[in-house]
């Protein structure tokens, strides 16, 4: 069997045993091979081992697929010169002490929230919403340290809606810093002037390498941006972003149904209705039987929502095309055209932002292009596509 060695990057530490659970997560033991702290009375450096804290499992980076858990029972060292001899716990530069994961898993969680949300991170990496939100809270008004860094050619603002507390979002600051994603700051706030704030903290040398930001669709952002960094900056919007905004489009339509068919139907036709809100959440692509069951029944009680869901999928089709800025122009303007021709007015606050964040929203197909320059031929049956697409749902005569 073909080996390799990890570096599991913690300092300080010496393996003593690797064990295997019954549900494969990996869990290792380690030992502190630090050999003083400092007195948390007096601040003094002591060295006379004390004894060994509690173990401690602490959460760190996946290794193939496995979860990993390091188990820890930190030193305790005792000092000879305060009054009644107190103990300290020993600290270590990789986790903190109210934490339940290493500082290098909890960066690990920051970059999977990046075009995520609170929830989807949750659930994928089986911890809790709440542990993932109480990491982005204690990265709040962590300095950045620009000394280590050269460049930021590119750098993306994504905000993250936060469930507890008074706060509604927070931003999450990443770049691309030697060829990996790094979290630079997370902003307690969406505030344009918050993000001013931060936009100028970086110093001169370093903004003049910034070539690209990739930010959410917040006019704050986008505002702060060109204010800070110029108008020659490119801002793009990533699909992702547009999509949060549209989908929610769909999502306040659908509980607005919901709640009308509460009322008017019975119980047992209501109960068909189960799951539908997951459903209406999937992609197309991965919808089952009995998904594509449950949105019959409900776009049979519901048009309008049928609707609204074929728009949605029509315009996350025109993102998926390969097709230049001119020609996604071109296609979204008809979306748009059509959506307004229906009856639904569920997209109208959508479209406006969509208007007023044209160019930043185009920008996305521009930089696509870029990365796939050979791509040229069947584009204009692409374009067909998505037009039959888009017209499918209505008498073409009626646009003209
Ligand atoms: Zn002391």
């Amino acid at each position: 069997m073909a080996k390799f060695e990890i570096d599991l990057n913690l300092p300080d530490v010496k393996i003593l045993h690797i064990e295997t659970t019954k549900i494969n997560d990996l869990i290792i033991t380690v030992k502190s091979t630090k050999k003083s702290t400092e007195c948390h009375k007096c601040g003094q450096k002591i060295t006379k081992v004390h004894g060994y804290g509690e173990a401690i499992m602490l959460r760190h980076l996946p290794i193939l697929g496995q979860s990993v858990y390091i188990r820890l029972r930190p030193t305790r060292f005792q000092c000879d010169t305060c009054d009644n001899h107190p103990t300290t716990r020993e600290d270590a530069d990789w986790y903190n002490q109210r934490s339940k994961f290493t500082k290098a898993y909890e960066e690990w969680l920051m970059r999977m929230l990046i075009n995520s949300t609170i929830d989807d991170v949750a659930r994928k990496e089986d911890v809790s919403s709440e542990e993932v939100e109480s990491v982005l809270n204690r990265q709040v008004e962590t300095k950045v340290n620009w000394d280590t860094i050269e460049k930021l050619t590119y750098f993306g603002l994504d905000e993250i809606a936060l469930k507890k507390g008074h706060k509604d979002f927070v931003v999450i600051v990443s770049a691309r810093i030697n060829d990996s994603v790094q979290i630079l700051a997370v902003l307690a706030d969406r505030k344009k002037e918050t993000v001013k704030t931060f936009l100028d903290s970086i110093p001169e040398r370093i903004k003049k390498t910034i070539k690209m930001v990739c930010s959410d669709m917040y006019d704050g952002y986008i505002n702060a941006v060109k204010e800070v960094l110029g108008n020659k900056i490119k801002i793009v919007i990533d699909r992702f972003h547009i999509a949060k905004h549209y989908r929610s489009c769909l999502n306040s339509l659908r509980k607005q149904e919901l709640k009308r068919l509460k009322k008017e139907l019975n119980e047992a036709d209501y109960a068909q209705l189960k799951g539908a809100m997951w459903a209406l959440r999937k992609k197309e692509e991965n919808l089952t039987e009995q998904d594509k069951e449950v949105l019959s029944v409900l776009f049979k009680y519901s048009p309008d929502l049928e609707q609204a869901y074929n728009f949605q999928n029509d315009l996350t089709g025109i993102f998926e095309q390969n097709i230049s800025k001119c020609e996604a122009s071109l296609l979204i303007r008809e979306w748009i055209k059509i959506v307004k021709l229906s009856t639904l007015t569920c997209f109208e606050k959508f479209i406006s932002t969509l208007n007023k964040n044209w160019n930043e929203i185009l920008n996305y197909f521009y930089h696509r292009q870029r990365k796939n320059s050979g791509f040229v031929e069947g584009l204009n049956n692409k374009i067909k596509v998505i037009k039959r697409r888009c017209y499918g749902i209505f008498d073409i005569n009626r646009l003209f």
